[in-house]
């Protein structure tokens, strides 16, 4: 037979065992060696063509913008004189050490870009299986992750096949995201202060109806306006926190706008009423940009959780559910006495690694990172949960951000239309890495050599 003749018969059978859920999607490159003897590196670009062939055929999208590299692996070279050996994607040219600048010797080792690669040449995106959500939302997303080295897309794979099997993720998702920015005056006297807040609320009805208006495109609306008093030496400060609501926005840039406006308009308004400021500011330390504070008011909540009854638990796991819950525990309270708000463990890693698969705005997912995780016994059920409490996401291509070719088809595939799935989508894969994760670690499966 000719390789391209046992190339065609091991793609077809490949795909039929990935949709049988026999082989799993990061062995793709082995079976191809074992079964049909075909060599790396000749091997990852037909396993990246089976798992493409198989989303493709699940979802009913096709891969068109994230291409599959020509050379869709890395290349050992060893470098004597620093003792290191480095990887580099094989179709680097620059080969020399990145340290000495030195000749390096090729190892002619070769190995996968990620753990299941589907395609991408300057980020590489890894498939990293389906997902069932219930609840605020009946739907299979189909996940794409740009996770970088690591097994982590193995890991939210795996969580996503034992979610499933237990009847999927029951997710709470908000209908509306929230936006806010901050408007501060520093005021003489403790009187002058309580005058003004007494103006600034009679007049708040206006306000926010020339808000809305400016806020139109995204359809934003303010949803509160909250005071907050706080006294630094001779200073009397008046923090007012004007909240929007969004739909399919992010909103900070119109939110932003918004109070720019309206800081102009409460000027005017105290001066009028002959009230005297001392300053009068945007206080962006105060509104929760980017600050891992309970307080933030940015984003959407979302929630995701798990319940499997007790005896099915320790059965199919083979796990002790004490030592399940005690890990989750030592966990949380790790994270506790550091000092956090929240706890990130996974998360950290999966919400960006799906932000940057997917290039919503921001594309820096620093605020939405925030993760609270809990496991316990709730009726004769083992719970488990995560909780993002402010995921923040516009998932359309608008004056708000643009998304590439590219994203906006990872977007198509992963089978990711509103704000509001996105959401969904992201805090089910937590679910499934941090499950996996807990999984693992409390049967010591990882961090053992
Ligand atoms: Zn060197």
């Amino acid at each position: 037979m000719t390789d391209t003749k046992k190339g065609h018969k091991a793609t077809d059978e490949c795909v039929e065992l990935l949709k049988s859920g026999k082989l799993p999607p990061w062995r793709v490159e082995d079976e191809l060696v074992s079964t049909y003897q075909l060599l790396p590196p000749d091997n990852f670009m037909l396993a990246a063509r089976c798992r493409r062939k198989f989303i493709e055929e699940t979802t009913g999208e096709k891969f068109s913008w994230i291409r599959i590299s020509e050379k869709p692996y890395k290349n050992r070279y060893f470098c004597r004189k620093d003792d290191l050996t480095f990887e580099l994607d094989a179709r680097d040219r620059y080969v020399r050490c990145p340290l000495c600048h030195g000749k390096m010797m090729d190892l002619g080792e070769f190995a996968p870009l990620v753990a299941s690669y589907v395609g991408g040449c300057e980020s590489y995106y890894s498939y990293a299986g389906r997902i069932q959500v219930k609840g605020d939302l009946e739907k299979e997303f189909t996940n794409l992750l740009v996770y970088g080295t690591g097994l982590g897309p193995i890991g939210v794979t795996r969580g996503c096949y034992y979610i499933n099997r237990f009847g999927g993720a029951d997710v709470k998702v908000d209908k509306f995201a929230r936006a806010v920015r901050c408007h501060g005056l520093i005021f003489e006297s403790d009187r002058t202060r309580k005058k003004a807040k007494d103006v600034i609320e009679g007049q708040l009805d206006e306000f926010k109806k020339k808000m809305d208006d400016q806020m139109k495109e995204f359809k934003g609306g303010v949803s509160s306006v909250d005071f907050d008093l706080v006294d630094a030496q001779e200073d009397y400060i008046l923090y007012v926190d004007f909240v929007a609501s969004f739909t399919n926005f992010r909103g900070h840039g119109d939110i932003s706008r918004a109070v720019g406006f309206v800081k102009k308009e409460v000027e005017d308004l105290l001066d009028t009423s002959g009230i005297d400021y001392k300053l009068s500011v945007i206080a962006q330390g105060h509104d929760g940009d980017l600050k891992p504070s309970p307080r933030n008011k940015r984003g959407r909540y979302a929630s995701a959780e798990l319940r499997i009854p007790i005896h099915e638990f320790e059965t199919f796991f083979k796990i002790d559910l004490q030592k399940f819950l005690s890990f989750v525990k030592v966990d949380a309270l790790g994270a506790e006495k550091l000092g956090c708000p929240f706890y990130s463990g996974m998360g950290g890693e999966i919400l960006p690694a799906v932000y940057k698969a997917t290039q919503v705005n921001p594309q820096s997912p620093l605020v939405s990172s925030f993760q609270n995780i809990y496991a316990g016994v709730e009726n004769g059920d083992v719970v488990y949960r995560v909780e993002l409490p402010n995921v923040e996401v516009g998932v359309f291509s608008t004056r708000e951000g643009i998304i590439s070719p590219s994203a906006r088809e990872a977007l198509r595939i992963m089978g990711i239309q509103t704000a509001r799935e996105f959401a969904a989508s992201l805090v089910a894969q937590v679910l499934a890495g941090e499950f996996n994760l807990a999984l693992e670690i409390s049967r010591e499966k990882l961090y053992s050599s």
